[in-house]
């Protein structure tokens, strides 16, 4: 410890790592971070995971952090030094050059789902009203967007139903699918293992062994890419065991009669061969939810990163209609967002069909709306999404692109692809705390600051709005990443001042309906200094439980799923499937937990974990390197052999840039929320020739 209790001042905030919203107290001492430690908020309740007590300060003072803008030399290659007039007039003329030649449409940005809410809403206002176009998005395009959208046609509102505590306390089951939350979401899944403890019943749906599968009474141990097919399996056993809510399908729901024709194929001996699971263990599971009164459906990207993602999704509301599990306490339709800040990023309207609030952009109304807060004349048209845009710079359609706060070369999938993507454009501009791997490949690198540097709000998965307070000031060059987007805007022609975190939420609060009863001030007031949208006047108390009564698109809509299988499977020549997750110690592309020695030192390198049969069968052994290839690229890693697959299957974790799994995934996109299929891919396995 490198200080004395009475040496520190401690400043409230929230981790920056992942969606549970966790609140604790940097520990600053002569203007640096010196720990971090749990205070009681509403998700954690004094808890905090490794990656919030130790993973979450050393990085902002890392000695790699950019401190002055950079400007490329093109035909060098080379970074130098900018002032941020030179760099700042440089990226404005650039980006109003190209929209005078090629159109608004030419240009995108996406805003950054660890920013605050505040930086992500300047980021859209800047596309939407300087570079003219809808082509904004920003990462929940690669883990939840499936959930917005599907979460949306079924039930009316994208976001998780119920708070963490509530589906987490006093539960009688919990149907856990394609969630591991002791490692993505360590503080959730401390919750739900004490609530097993306690007597919870626990289902795990996962193609591979977690932490909790040992919890659990039942482990649904599927193939990758079947959940539409176990829901619609559920379902079917619901219906033939009389174990459905009538009354809550006749008076709260529609499309019941078209599911059940569709459910009615999807006998258990049927969905047990398709999922490679057992036939009984499926009726068992559907009993213990069905029967159970309080029961929430958690799941997380197993569901949702499929070609079939957005149906996958629909089919976890499907179930929950189904047996009445909606709209009160204890039940509900869960996704545990991945960000600390990601629901926050759809919820300020980082899509290319949504303004603030997810007020369509394609409303006459709504658009007019903000053409009046705006001052300008705003497309009517729905922009490109992320994993769209790639595709249209290969094809020279989008010019210009910028990033903030993203790293899509480590993050998307079929790396080749996305680097090909941004070495087409004519200017790549991005805002960023460290060189990454994509700032590598831009123009103009833009030095911002972390969430310890600053004011704002993140909004945690349970739709929980909480405060991020500045801690520490750091020499250099930096610059507040808001007063960087209104510079750009001033140079592009706008009239936005230099607005504080406080007058950039209340600008965004005063043109969404949503959030319009939540101000800096109330939630300083708020008992949990926090509140849950929808809050919709200052009185609103929030909105802890959704969907209560009537449900917020009216009626709850049954869609009829339909299972279809993954879109690349094994063959002769990639005989393996492949599928990706996170572990406890890392945060995504690790640029803030890769700079932690504590963590690097437990878990520091890439690794692909292979059936003890299938290394049996090719001769490797645990701990060697292997060669792994798929279509669309081959990288080398440790083999670690164990029996947490089944045989034929393999699974990486993202974080690691030496042995990226993404330069094997799969860029196949779901039709509607055009998410990519990182979960299952067909790959080959080879033993590397000794040196
Ligand atoms: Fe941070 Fe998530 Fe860990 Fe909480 S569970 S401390 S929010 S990383």
């Amino acid at each position: 410890k490198s200080y004395r209790s009475w040496e520190i001042q401690r400043v409230r905030t929230t981790c920056p790592h992942c969606a549970v919203g966790c609140q604790y107290d940097l520990l600053v001492k002569d203007n640096k971070l010196v720990g971090a430690e749990g205070v009681d908020g509403p998700s954690n309740g004094g808890r905090l995971c490794v990656k919030g007590r130790f993973g979450s300060y050393k990085f902002v003072m890392s000695g790699d952090r950019l401190t002055d803008p950079l400007i490329k030399d093109r035909a060098t290659g080379k970074f130098r030094k900018a002032s941020w007039d030179e760099a700042l007039d440089l990226v404005a003329s650039k980006f109003m050059t190209l929209k005078r030649q090629y159109g608004g449409d030419s240009l995108a940005g996406f805003a950054c789902s660890r920013s605050p809410n505040e930086d992500i809403y300047m980021v859209q206002k800047m596309v939407r009203t300087c570079f003219g176009t809808n082509n904004t998005d920003n990462c929940a395009r690669v883990c939840h967007s499936a959930s917005v959208e599907g979460l949306a046609r079924t039930l009316g509102s994208g976001a998780m139903t119920n708070p963490i505590y509530d589906i987490t306390h006093d539960v009688d089951a919990i149907l856990l699918v394609g969630s591991n939350p002791e490692e993505a979401h360590p503080v959730i899944g401390m919750q739900i293992r004490e609530a097993v403890r306690n007597g919870t019943k626990l289902i795990v749906v996962d193609p591979r062994d977690i932490g909790l599968t040992k919890q659990a009474d039942i482990h649904l141990k599927l193939r990758p890419g079947t959940n539409i097919a176990f829901a619609n399996g559920m379902c079917h056993i619901f219906i033939k065991e009389g174990l459905i809510d009538e009354k809550f399908i006749a008076e709260h729901t529609e499309g019941f009669k078209e599911l059940k024709k569709i459910v009615k194929d999807y006998t258990p001996e049927y969905v047990a061969e398709i999922c490679g699971i057992d036939a009984d263990d499926l009726r068992a599971a559907a009993r213990i939810y069905a029967t159970a009164k309080k029961a929430p459906i958690i799941y997380c990207l197993g569901v949702t990163e499929h070609s079939t993602g957005t149906e996958g999704v629909m089919s976890m509301s499907n179930m929950a209609m189904m047996v009445g599990k909606i709209g009160r306490e204890g039940c509900g339709v869960n996704p545990l967002r991945g960000q600390n800040n990601v629901q926050g990023a759809c919820d300020m309207g980082a899509s290319p069909n949504q303004y603030p609030g997810y007020q369509s952009v394609k409303d006459p109304e709504i658009r007019a709306k903000f053409e009046k807060a705006w001052g300008v004349k705003l497309p009517a048209h729905i922009g490109l999404h992320a994993t769209d845009v790639f595709p249209a710079a290969i094809k020279g359609k989008i010019k210009g692109l910028y990033i903030c706060g993203e790293d899509p070369v480590v993050t998307d999938p079929d790396t080749n692809h996305v680097i090909n993507a941004l070495k087409s454009l004519d200017f790549l501009v991005v805002q960023e705390l460290f060189m990454t791997e994509t700032a590598l490949l831009a123009d103009v690198v833009l030095p911002g600051r972390s969430y310890a540097e600053k004011d704002g709000t993140f909004s945690n998965t349970e739709r929980r709005v909480q405060r991020v307070r500045k801690a520490i000031t750091l020499p250099g060059n930096s610059r507040l990443d808001t007063d960087i987007i209104c510079e750009l805007m001033r140079r592009m022609g706008y009239n936005q001042p230099n607005l504080t975190a406080s007058e950039i939420f209340d600008e965004m609060a005063s043109v969404t309906p949503s959030f319009r009863g939540i101000s800096y001030e109330r939630l300083e007031k708020e008992p949990t200094q926090s509140l849950q949208w929808p809050c919709t006047d200052q009185y609103h108390p929030g909105t802890p439980i959704m969907h209560v009564g009537k449900f917020a698109r009216g009626l709850g809509l049954f869609y009829p799923t339909v299972y279809t299988p993954a879109k690349e499977l094994p063959d002769a020549q990639y005989p393996m499937m492949l599928t990706t997750g996170r572990i406890l110690y890392h945060y995504n592309t690790r640029a803030m937990t890769g700079r932690t020695e504590g963590l690097m030192e437990i878990a520091g390198h890439s690794f692909i974990e292979i059936n003890s049969a299938d290394a049996k069968r090719l001769n490797i052994e645990n701990g060697e390197r292997v060669r792994v290839t798929s279509r669309r690229g081959t990288i080398t890693t440790e083999a670690r052999v164990s029996d947490k697959t089944n045989e034929g299957e393999t699974w990486m974790p993202f974080h690691f840039a030496d042995g990226n799994c993404n330069w094997l995934t799969n860029a196949a996109l779901d039709q509607f929320a055009r998410i990519p299929e990182y979960k299952v891919c067909a790959c080959r396995i080879e033993k590397l020739p000794e040196d």
